[in-house]
């Protein structure tokens, strides 16, 4: 009875996340399996060993910064890599800090841009107990999509100065324990996430299969995406009203405001995992005056028209 309840659960669990990436490729390349360290058991760490990007002009060596905006409108969530990874002006961001410039803070972050710390690693020991027993990410190269818990705790051991070098050396690096822990109600893991004291060289088969996989972290980020479609999703988010995917074409223009039954607002599911704190606030669901919703749609919109006309 239990093994097929775990079953049970764990199709619904893929159903979610299938349904949260709405028709969007999360990332850019199918080179490398993402490694879902967020579903390590609770109190258990994943060993891994960061690689180094391939491409050397990045700064940061071996993570690159990655923004995105997650956004739902009805049962519709898409996800949309932020105009700022492509150096260019974002119509989402500008409508987040319209509702910022108004106080209204919920419509803020709602918008808001999320960020990943896109990373590449071997995946040294992997404490997820796999139902399929072909999934085996030991041994591989996988893409860790860090937020910023991990992302911090990183960052903090490599400005305290006491890695004697660049954590993914082959010869001198260090593994890295990302360790999962309860914190009240939320997966939390920045108690006993760290790098490994000791350095350790990488095994023979691990500089092999390291050499022959790594990629250069760009190529994760997805093609910059339709600025119009953008745009129209935006517009019916702040309406309320889903977008009908079928005839794309025909209703390019905003729906006018008076004309629109506003739906219940509903809770807003994570995006892949849990981990960001930032995210379980955007969650919450929060009363909302609606008449304050309506005038501040219609000035972003007027905005985003008049983008559209400039450009
Ligand atoms: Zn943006």
């Amino acid at each position: 009875m239990t093994v097929s309840l775990e079953k049970l659960r764990a199709a619904f669990r893929n159903a979610n996340t299938t349904a949260n990436r709405g028709n969007f490729r999360r990332y850019g390349t199918d080179k490398l399996e993402v490694y879902p360290f967020w579903n390590i058991p609770v109190d258990s760490r994943a060993v891994v060993r960061f690689l180094p990007d391939k491409n050397e002009d990045n700064p940061f060596m071996f993570i690159l910064p990655y923004d995105y905006h997650f956004l739902t409108v009805g049962d519709k969530s898409r996800l949309f890599p932020c105009l700022r990874n492509y150096d260019e002006d974002c119509p989402v961001c500008a409508v987040s800090n319209s509702y910022y410039k108004k106080g209204d803070e919920e419509n803020g972050r709602k918008f808001w841009r999320r960020r990943e710390y896109l990373t590449q690693a071997i995946i040294v020991k992997d404490p997820i107990e796999h139902e399929d027993e072909e999934t085996v990410y030991e041994g591989t190269v996988c893409v860790l999509p860090l937020r910023s818990q991990i992302y911090k705790v990183i960052n903090e051991e490599i400005e305290s100065g006491d890695l004697e070098s660049v954590p993914f050396d082959f010869e001198e690096g260090y593994d890295f324990f990302i360790k999962k822990t309860k914190q009240g109600k939320y997966d939390s893991y920045n108690v006993g996430s760290r790098f490994a004291s000791k350095q350790r060289a990488l095994s023979d088969d691990e500089i092999a299969v390291a050499t022959s996989s790594m990629i250069e972290l760009r190529e994760l980020i997805p093609e910059m995406p339709d600025v119009e479609e953008m745009e129209k999703f935006v517009n019916a988010v702040i309406m309320g009203v889903p977008v009908d995917d079928e005839d794309e074409d025909e209703n390019d223009e905003p729906v006018e405001v008076e004309d629109v039954v506003r739906p219940r607002k509903k809770k807003t599911e994570p995006v892949v995992d849990d981990e960001d704190d930032d995210e379980e606030v955007v969650n919450q669901s929060v009363d909302d005056e609606d008449d304050d919703d309506e005038l501040d749609a219609e000035a972003i919109l007027a905005k985003i028209r008049a983008r559209r006309k400039k450009d």
